[in-house]
């Protein structure tokens, strides 16, 4: 009854708020408790083919990505594919099952009885507030992960291997000792100290480089001693889904070239170096970037070419037009940061100053004899302006002079997050 109130006819859970006290209680406690109800199939006619949770442990409505208007069409019961001698299914679905790894007819099933709802938790299948707590709390406490690792933006192969990770089962030397096996453990990167968990991802000094180099290339604040996966993970929430995405890749993408760099030496006696970690972590982010459905077109991450250094620009006014000041950060292709300028010029407007930076930030980067150059600013009318050839005249002749010297250069507009780093020091 419940579920028919706070339900649409096609199962999604009705997003308004309904005038009542207990309604987001009831919203929390729907998606955690969703595993832990299952059925005795009787006669299929209770359950609901695609929102009941029978066959597996959530229901076959989440294996399949349709539009909701279809949704409303799926109508079947289980009852549908039961007849008095047990399954009738037709073997089209049959098929559809199996590759969804489920034999449906390892699932019993008893025609004459009736649907019986269970708590799958209590072994009598019986529901009390006592166990749903129990089987809730613990399962919050320990799948916080979840949700950073499904995401659309990352491949199944690294959700696997985040997975894999987070529910700590990669065979590290303390995992086999711990299973009672004997061996003689060295940490493979560094030689020093025996393999644990901790000091493979985050202790071991090889490590601590990476994510130095992880936080610096995202401006985040570095990873101190204490912290683990969680507190990783989350450094990024207060940017934008987009650039926390990359950073969530980041982390996990870092995690598993550790893990296979420490493997290739061990058993192929092959290494690699932290610069061709970096440069597949890099890679790796640059496939996913396409994948996040959080892309803006513009503001796509892209993977610098070797030679190209990137200029990050941010002019600002106080007030428009005021006394304003523009700064510009270089960053090679593996993220370094290879100088910063910024400087005060005078009273302007807020596009005039973006201008300016562009113009400046590539007039420094030709002395320094960077010439393939990638400007990122966060003002989309000053990269139009570069673009349409529509420059300010007062920059004109200058920009002019300066093209002859450059041998390639690219733009992209930005959010102003992306490069607060440029932002702060014009201010
Ligand atoms: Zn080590």
């Amino acid at each position: 009854m419940i579920y028919a109130k706070f339900h649409t006819n096609s199962g999604k859970r009705i997003k308004y708020n309904k005038n009542s006290s207990v309604w987001p209680g009831i919203k929390f406690a729907e998606t955690i408790n969703k595993p832990f109800i299952g059925w005795i199939i009787g006669n299929g006619k209770k359950i609901d083919f695609w929102r009941d949770s029978w066959a597996t442990c959530t229901p076959l409505r989440e294996h399949i990505d349709l539009p909701n208007h279809l949704w409303k069409l799926c109508t079947a019961k289980v009852s549908d594919f039961i007849n008095s001698d047990g399954w009738n299914v037709p073997s089209d679905i049959f098929l559809a099952f199996l590759a969804m790894g489920i034999d449906i007819t390892s699932i019993p099933c008893n025609p004459n009885d009736e649907d019986i709802q269970i708590w799958k938790s209590d072994i009598h299948g019986e529901f009390s507030v006592k166990n749903a707590f129990e089987s809730t709390r613990n399962r919050l406490d320990t799948a916080w992960w979840w949700k950073f690792i499904w995401l659309k933006c990352l491949y199944p192969g690294l959700s696997g291997f985040a997975w894999r990770l987070m529910n700590q089962i990669l065979p590290t030397d303390d995992l086999i000792q711990r299973k009672g096996i004997q061996l003689a453990s060295i940490c493979t990167h560094c030689g020093c100290i025996a393999e644990t968990v901790d000091h493979l991802f985050f202790e071991c000094t090889k490590v601590k480089v990476l994510w130095s180099w992880a936080t610096s290339t995202f401006n985040l604040a570095a990873v101190s001693k204490h912290e683990r996966w969680k507190q990783i993970l989350e450094k990024s929430q207060a940017l934008s889904t987009y650039i926390n995405d990359l950073w969530i890749t980041m982390v996990l993408s870092v995690s598993r070239w550790l893990w296979n760099a420490r493997n290739k030496l061990r058993f192929d006696e092959r290494k690699l170096s932290i610069r061709e970690i970096q440069n597949r972590v890099l890679r790796e982010i640059d496939n996913n970037a396409k994948m996040s459905k959080h892309v803006v077109k513009s503001c796509m991450w892209k993977l610098l070419n070797i030679s190209e250094i990137k200029l990050c620009c941010d002019g600002s006014s106080l007030g428009n037009p005021g006394p304003s000041g523009i700064g510009v950060v270089y960053r090679d292709w593996e993220g370094r940061v290879m100088g910063r300028f910024y400087k005060s010029v005078g009273i302007t407007t807020n596009y005039l100053a973006e201008v300016n930076t562009i113009i400046d930030g590539v007039d420094k980067a030709i002395h320094r004899g960077w010439k393939n150059l990638w400007i990122v600013s966060d003002s989309s009318a000053a990269i139009n302006a570069f673009t349409t050839h529509k420059i300010p005249w007062k920059f004109r002749n200058k920009w002019i002079q300066l093209l002859s010297s450059m041998q390639s250069i690219r733009f992209s507009a930005t959010w102003r997050e992306a490069d607060y780093l440029a932002d702060t020091m014009a201010k």
